[in-house]
């Protein structure tokens, strides 16, 4: 009987036959087939996760949880443990069965995570399980040339401390939008330094492998890998700040589309009589959901003096009327702003985050109502809150490389460190 196998194609009866029950199109220019290879590439990244999740786990239970013949294991964790992400730990007798070695994922492998943000950039070390072994804050220079020689300095500091770890490369985090294929800042209007080629810069001086997103993915990606997104294939994260910003999460993968400007919801005109967007069009909304918005319906009603939307916030918490009743319109605009998602994507889950979220017992009820006014059949997606704080970038960042590692990438990946240790 052939060894069964989890990444196949189509479904095979248990004879390991092939019985094809559904027809898949393929885009012959770009196609690939898919080798046996290829299928155990895909076959380890299952069993990785499966360790990061469920460790400390013993190969028995590998293959209970995967369905993966014993033997079929057996060699994935050899490769595994070979290869650096996985290492063997206590042997554990339970009941009559043979001892069992538990294996958990190497934590000698770490990853340089970085926060960029206007005023002020974060530099972590990060683990496997996502832990911080450290973290340094540092302020950001204005031109990017600066920035990035005091982030080396930075980054050069905390592989010195950590001259034990194996570090893997370098995830960073922007406040704004990367193109997915050269990695140069697309759009990044708070900071400034759209064009700049950060990837080669840090790959160049730090001789590591670096990867750039959006800070709104790196929060998705940090719920997918360290948080509560486990099953879950389908999701949108919406980051209510002075704007809002989207990040999608179809069938599994980061969403970036043609040109990595996908998930601009912020910019659908909801309102074409409304205010004039920053993005020079009228009524995006982003002019109705974002934390600017409530601050402008406040300040438009109220002579209280209140400098951010942290203030308003807490003058809403407090009973304020017009304050609550500024929260109150943001929060309806945002749920009726996700009939737009939700008609596009059709998500299971949507996450939000931003300051926002610490007012979620007022607004929860209200973002819920509207969005499930807006469906147009079936059950509306659930509604969660999700840290978006440096943490949840810095892991995120960090879960940045590891995804891009992951699948096909993995062979040339582990040659390419194999030769760097050479
Ligand atoms: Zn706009």
């Amino acid at each position: 009987m052939a060894p069964r196998s989890i990444a196949r194609v189509s479904g095979s009866s248990s004879s390991g036959r092939m019985r094809p029950d559904t027809v898949r199109r393929f885009d012959l220019s770009s196609a690939q087939l898919a080798s046996s290879e290829m299928a155990r590439d895909i076959n380890r990244d299952i069993v990785l996760e499966f360790i990061r999740f469920r460790q400390p786990v013993s190969r028995v239970d590998l293959s209970r949880l995967s369905g993966l013949q014993p033997s079929t294991i057996s060699a994935i964790v050899e490769d595994l443990i070979e290869e650096g992400w996985v290492r063997e730990g206590a042997v554990v007798r339970s009941g009559r069965g043979r001892p069992s070695t538990m294996l958990l994922v190497n934590d000698d492998l770490v990853t340089l995570a970085l926060d960029i943000r206007p005023s002020q950039a974060i530099v972590a070390v990060v683990d496997l399980s996502g832990r911080f072994l450290s973290h340094e804050t540092i302020t950001t220079a204005k031109d990017p040339e600066t920035a990035t020689a005091k982030l080396v300095k930075e980054m050069n500091a905390l592989r010195k401390r950590h001259g034990d770890k194996t570090f893997e490369g370098i995830g960073v985090s922007v406040p704004g939008r990367v193109d997915p294929v050269t990695q140069r800042l697309l759009m990044a209007p708070n900071l400034g330094w759209e064009g700049y080629d950060l990837r080669s810069a840090l790959e160049k001086a730090m001789g590591l492998q670096v990867e750039i997103d959006n800070d709104a993915n790196a929060c998705l990606l940090s719920e997918l890998w360290f948080g509560r997104l486990e099953g879950v294939r389908n999701a949108v994260l919406v980051a209510v700040a002075e704007g809002l910003g989207t990040a999608i999460l179809a069938e599994g993968q980061l969403h970036s589309g043609f040109n990595g400007l996908a998930g601009e919801f912020g910019h659908i005109p909801i309102d074409p009589k409304g205010p004039v967007c920053g993005c020079g069009k009228r009524g995006c909304w982003e002019m109705f959901a974002s934390s600017r918005a409530a601050l402008q319906t406040y300040r438009k009603q109220s002579r209280k003096q209140v400098s951010d939307i942290r203030g308003l916030l807490q003058l809403a918490q407090d009973g304020d009327r017009a304050a609550l009743k500024a929260v109150k319109a943001q929060a309806e605009a945002l749920g009726h702003g996700l009939r737009l998602v939700t008609a596009a994507l059709s998500p299971e889950r949507i996450l939000i985050t931003g300051e926002l979220t610490s007012c979620w017992e007022i607004c929860g009820p209200i973002v819920q109502r509207e969005l499930e006014a807006g469906m147009l059949a079936g059950a509306a997606p659930r509604l969660t809150t999700a840290g978006d704080g440096y943490l949840a970038r810095l892991s995120g960042s960090a879960a940045l490389l590891l995804q891009r590692h992951s699948h096909y990438h993995r062979s040339t990946h582990i040659s390419r460190r194999a030769k760097a240790k050479a």
